[in-house]
């Protein structure tokens, strides 16, 4: 018997917890004919609903739920951190509880590791149902960082993904505090097959992101895995240099030949704000990393549990 681990990270969701119960015991035919067992890990972010006590009932009714109850809200990477961490499994699988990553598409999953993947992801072809806004920076900001990053991250991609627990080792080698986990899936490597599916709207509640978190998140996602911005600042520093000579020469020249030194008063205030404005914006991308960086030497625990069943 092999066993299946799944992890289902929940921030507010106690209408969605027993609906994903329901909708994942609907493979149980097929679990049984494969002989896979399998354990689910609900993992609370610390709701401020019931989420906890809704994940208790299961657990009351059903041992092979599990629950790990964080002290605050962690954010979803921690949450699956936690999760995989926790897993026993011999096959791991990461789930939304609002529904949007389809159970039914398991045995699918399953037949793909059977053809000798590692991992089998999905992303979604469509973005139906999404504010347009977000659609557009979301595809800006995965066509940037195909070009500015080594590491694989395909456009649409879900974190809903079955893994072997080779994987999922190699993964939880990697403890970092900064976590972007489409981006780590991409580093880890190992053969990967990709399951393609229609947007699902969420079954209850509201999603947690809006824009400005998204638009976080898409920074850490860039800091995480690309030094580009960094290369950036010193290519505008070298660019404004060049442009500093010229500007010399230029005025040099011109005083020598018309005289009168002291007119250009307004484009010299121009130039100078120009140049101030990319030099603060270059030190704000230096500050990032280093932002980054203090943030990982302190070496402060991804999350905190306070419960465990
Ligand atoms: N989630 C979480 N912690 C958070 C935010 C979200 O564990 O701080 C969970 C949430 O409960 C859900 C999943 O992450 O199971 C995806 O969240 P959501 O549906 O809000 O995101 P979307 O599907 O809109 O990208
Ligand atoms: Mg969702």
């Amino acid at each position: 018997m092999k066993l299946l681990s799944v992890i289902v990270p929940c921030y507010n969701e106690e209408e969605n917890v027993p609906f994903f119960y329901e909708e994942f015991l609907k493979n149980e035919d097929f679990f049984r004919e494969k002989e896979i067992t399998w354990e689910i890990l609900y993992v609370d972010d610390g709701s401020k609903d019931a989420t906890v006590a809704a994940v208790k009932k299961l657990h009351a009714n059903d041992e092979r739920v599990h629950l790990l109850s964080f002290s605050r809200n962690f954010g979803k990477e921690a949450a699956m951190y936690a999760g995989l961490q926790k897993s026993r499994g011999d096959y791991i699988v990461i789930m939304d509880a609002d529904l949007q990553d389809p159970p039914s598409l398991l045995p699918q999953m399953f037949s793909c590791l059977e053809e000798g993947y590692d991992s089998v992801a999905t992303r979604r072809v469509s973005r139906k149902g999404e504010p347009p806004v977000r659609s557009f920076f979301a595809r800006r900001f995965y066509r940037l960082m195909k070009r500015i990053s080594r590491t694989e991250i395909m456009d649409g991609a879900r974190d809903y993904r079955l893994m072997t627990r080779q994987m999922v080792d190699a993964i939880l080698a990697m403890p970092e505090y900064n976590r972007f986990t489409k981006g780590i899936f991409g580093w880890v490597g190992f053969k990967t097959k990709w399951l393609e599916f229609e947007n699902v709207e969420r079954r209850k509640g509201e999603t947690k992101w809006n824009f400005w978190k998204l638009l976080l998140y898409s920074i850490d996602g860039i800091t995480a895995f690309s030094t580009a911005p960094l290369s950036f600042a010193a290519v505008m520093g070298i660019l404004f240099c060049v442009l500093a000579f010229i500007l010399i020469v230029f005025i040099v020249v011109r005083t020598l030949i018309f005289g009168d030194p002291v007119s250009g008063w307004p484009s010299m205030v121009c130039i100078m704000s120009l140049i101030s404005g990319v030099q603060l914006f270059c030190l704000g991308i230096v500050g990032q990393y280093l932002a980054k960086t203090y943030m990982e030497v302190k070496q402060r625990p991804i999350y905190l549990l306070k419960e465990e069943l």
